[in-house]
């Protein structure tokens, strides 16, 4: 077992805008066994998981999380198994016969800091699912566990202030809306001294046709990719708009905080209806994406209009004619990361794929790839430095993966991703440039 964990180091103040409480270390075993009672009764995907494991093995050498870090609890089959084992004892069918022989465990505050530390050291990648027989996602058992936890006031102070942001800024950042139009009229004034055009990048314009919804690193850090959005558009003819009141497409609550996410979902489609747009479309990110495509319907009711990913939007362009590439412009050789809430979250696997082959000239794929692709080791959310020991270990299965491409430049068109890339590449001495599609695009772009 490692030593190695993400200190759980959010504080009374941080947690309340969650609406949650610190609840007593004492107290925690007693919580947490109501906490997994009430979770049981409705998440029927949870109470199915934790029944019908035959601890086959099949999904214990798929897991990077085990890959990386060789402790046998990454094994998805013994990470659910330290929920399964308290299940068998209170909960499950049968369970007086269970705990003579089926490893039954009582639940003690030890049992709780190894659901901490194991559910996130999960990525909540959904890889071992592909190979589960029993089709067993151990995502949705992390997911549900980082929530019950989230209850007990345990959560990563990183998690605790990108909620704060979201809450007081409408992104992740935390940036300030003078600070966010400052900036927005640089880039106008960047993409005119480029391109020698007037690309505008509006804000809050009623009636234009898309709302477009970046990720807020791409608009703050990352900013050639986005610029190459506003590139597109124009070359489009599409009016488009940016909404002040949220420009971020990550979605924290689908790792830990349902509230959250349904909260975050709700403050975009209002964003929507009130400029009266016709859609909205995503920006590069993994499990923002999955957010709006698999979950907005579902837990905020239908959408009153469709939410479509960047890559989609840029296909149609494409295909009527509204945009050229010249795939010269990117001659070098090329792989593509297939973000984990994409390819297999989020049906979007073959979307860059056809963009790339028509942006890039020199195009490798990773072994393995697509839905058997690694994940980063940064997904949900693990991105805090504090965890840098874990992120470089998580992430060195993709490095490998990467490293025997050849590749001198890796296409992650995800925030996360993106951030996390660099990193492990620079960790594990893999000589690659990391760069979003979006990147890739406005290289391309005909204008
Ligand atoms: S592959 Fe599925 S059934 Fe087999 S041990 Fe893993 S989770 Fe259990
Ligand atoms: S979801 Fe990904 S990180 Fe989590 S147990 Fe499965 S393979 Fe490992």
């Amino acid at each position: 077992m490692s030593e190695v964990r993400i200190p759980y180091e959010a504080k009374e103040k941080d947690l309340k805008v969650m609406h949650v409480g610190a609840v007593p270390a004492e107290e925690r075993p007693k919580a947490a066994l109501e906490l997994l009672g009430e979770m049981l009764k409705y998440k029927r995907s949870l109470k199915l998981y934790l029944d019908v494991c035959t601890h086959c093995g099949a999904c214990a050498e798929q897991c990077h999380s085990y890959l990386g870090t060789k402790d046998p609890y990454n094994m998805p089959v013994a990470r659910v198994e330290l929920v399964r084992r308290v299940y068998k004892k209170f909960f499950a069918p049968g369970r007086s016969f269970l705990r003579a022989w089926e490893g039954a465990k009582d639940i003690d505050q030890e049992t709780i800091d190894l659901w901490y530390k194991y559910f996130y050291q999960c990525n909540q990648c959904r890889r071992c699912a592909i190979f589960c027989p029993k089709g067993i996602d151990t995502a949705e058992v992390t997911i549900a566990m980082r929530e019950l936890l989230a209850h007990l006031g345990l959560v990563t102070k990183f998690h605790a202030g990108i909620v704060k942001n979201m809450k007081t800024t409408g992104n992740n950042m935390g940036t300030p809306l003078p600070a966010i139009l400052d900036g927005i009229e640089f880039l106008e004034e960047e993409l005119k001294e480029e391109t020698g055009l007037d690309i505008k990048i509006p804000v809050d314009m009623e009636g234009a046709e898309v709302l477009f919804n970046p990720s807020s690193s791409d608009l703050f850090t990352n900013t050639d990719g986005f610029m190459s959005v506003a590139k597109i558009f124009h070359k489009a003819g599409v009016s488009w708009t940016l909404s002040s009141r949220i420009a971020e497409t990550a979605n924290f609550g689908l790792f830990f905080h349902e509230p959250t996410m349904r909260e975050h979902n709700m403050k975009l489609m209002n964003a929507g209806k009130d400029l009266g747009v016709k859609r909205i479309v995503a920006g590069e990110c993994g499990h923002g994406w999955r957010t709006w495509r698999m979950f907005t319907d579902t837990i905020n009711g239908p959408l009153p209009f469709p939410v479509v990913h960047l890559f989609e939007e840029v296909l149609d362009y494409m295909r009527d004619g509204r945009i050229q590439f010249d795939k010269t412009r990117n001659p070098e050789l090329i792989t593509y990361h297939d973000p984990c809430n994409y390819g297999r979250g989020g049906d979007l696997m073959d979307q860059p794929r056809e963009i790339l082959r028509a942006c890039v000239q020199n195009f490798v794929e990773t072994t393995p790839t697509k839905e058997y692709s690694y994940c980063c080791g940064g997904g949900s959310g693990i991105l805090m430095d504090e965890a840098m020991e874990i992120r470089m270990a998580l992430g060195q299965p993709k490095a490998e993966s990467v490293r025997a491409t050849g590749a001198e430049i890796l296409c992650a068109p995800c925030a996360i991703c993106k951030a996390q890339l660099p990193v492990v590449m620079n960790h594990h001495k893999v000589d690659v440039k990391v760069k979003g599609l979006s990147d890739l695009m406005g290289r391309a772009l005909i204008l």
